[in-house]
């Protein structure tokens, strides 16, 4: 099919035009289960009345006005975020790249005017996602993104992930900041341990490095705590987020600590969209909904039902072997190719998402309830049947 888009994705020949909860629904009416929620962004699933509200509240006062000026719902959103997290300012951006972009910015410009002007490098890690952007690609440096984009934007190392003796190997007097993902989501749910981040932290403290997370996937609230970094107790001194923290409307912020956030000065940094009154006014009605303590521990107790409802699914199948995750952010490892299990469950009408190393994601609504995970739980078992007959 001839199309007027770029052929940038591969697309699949379904489309919705409806969605209601954990429900999508095509225009001739066919109902889909969707456990990818738009790749971790419909966190309170689709069309939820109180984002419809703030919403349509907004929509009909104003849309935009530019950071010119004060956005009174963007400074509430900066406080609420600073109250429950590790940090004290806020930027807000309109993605999950321009949130690792601000982070990687404020990293080397918070050195800069520290007096380290020779800090500029950054530790990453393989399997590691952060964006499309030039830095972001560099950051993530995996081939699949930068081949073809000419010359790698410089100063971005990868060393394995949770590698603690390869990340001290290749720190010098030039290193600035180590970035990770305290889950790595695209790279195929991998949970960092508690005890990597915590080196992690004291090789920052003692080497005056800074720790920036990526939590645009499997922050607000994905890993049954708002932040997933909190499971660890370990605080970095930046952290990118993005994907549910609207709901489905873009916005992302990159977090800092105090000390490090005042190093954006007025000129130095912007966005003309970012927490613009929409954004700002629907992400604090995300954060009313998700930021409570019964929330996200019924995250985690879904989540829970649904790996051990998976595992019992699993138990003999020659097509997965492991799952993995944390909350509601879980991954299959697939001994198939994963895009023929995605396909699938996509035919028992199950929403998945594929991930590196042969991974399927399930990146459900955060609403889910007992009902929908037992409905998800059949439909893998009729899918594996099929499979594996
Ligand atoms: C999706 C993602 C990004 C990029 O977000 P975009 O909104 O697509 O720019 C960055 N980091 C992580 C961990 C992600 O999952």
């Amino acid at each position: 099919m001839s199309s007027n888009l770029m052929a940038n994705y591969g697309r699949f020949e379904l489309g919705f035009d409806r969605g209601v909860g954990s429900y999508l629904y095509t225009p001739e009416g066919d109902r889909y289960l969707d456990f990818a929620s738009g790749i971790a962004v419909t966190s309170l699933g689709h069309s939820h009345p109180a984002l419809l509200a703030s919403a349509n509240k907004q929509l009909e006062k104003l849309w935009h006005v530019s950071n010119l000026y004060t956005i009174e719902s963007q400074s509430k959103l900066a406080e609420r975020l600073c109250k429950n997290s590790f940090a004290d300012k806020v930027f807000f951006c309109n993605s999950g790249a321009e949130a690792v972009e601000a982070s990687l910015k404020l990293a080397r410009i918070y050195h800069n005017s520290s007096g380290a002007k020779d800090r500029w490098k950054v530790i990453s890690f393989r399997n590691g996602f952060h964006g499309r952007t030039f830095a972001t690609i560099a950051a993530s440096g995996q081939p699949k993104y930068l081949k073809g984009f000419g010359p790698v934007f410089d100063g971005f190392t990868q060393v394995n992930f949770l590698d603690i003796e390869a990340v001290r190997s290749v720190i010098d007097s030039e290193t600035a900041a180590i970035l990770v993902e305290p889950i790595q989501g695209e790279g195929g749910i991998h949970v960092a341990s508690d005890s990597f981040l915590k080196e992690l932290r004291e090789i920052c403290d003692k080497n005056d490095l800074l720790l920036i997370f990526d939590e645009v996937q499997c922050g607000v609230g994905r890993s049954g705590r708002m932040w997933a970094h909190e499971w660890s107790g370990v605080k970095p001194d930046i952290m990118a987020t993005a994907k549910a923290l609207g709901g489905g409307f873009p916005i992302g912020a990159c977090m800092a600590i105090e000390e490090v956030g005042n190093a954006f000065i007025p000129g130095t940094h912007g966005s003309t969209f970012g927490g613009n009154p929409v954004a700002s006014a629907i992400a604090n009605t995300v954060l009313d909904i998700v930021d409570e303590r019964e929330f996200l521990q019924n995250v985690t107790n879904v989540g829970d039902i649904l790996v051990s409802n998976l595992q019992e699914v699993i138990k003999r199948s020659s097509i997965i072997s492991e799952i993995r995750g944390r909350g509601l952010m879980v991954g299959l490892q697939c001994l198939i190719p994963a895009g023929d299990v995605i396909s699938a469950f996509r035919k028992q009408k199950l929403l998945s998402v594929g991930a590196e190393g042969n991974t399927v994601r399930f990146l459900p609504p955060l609403i889910i309830n007992e009902l929908e995970v037992n409905e998800a739980c059949t439909a893998v078992s009729k899918a594996l049947q099929r499979l594996e007959c």
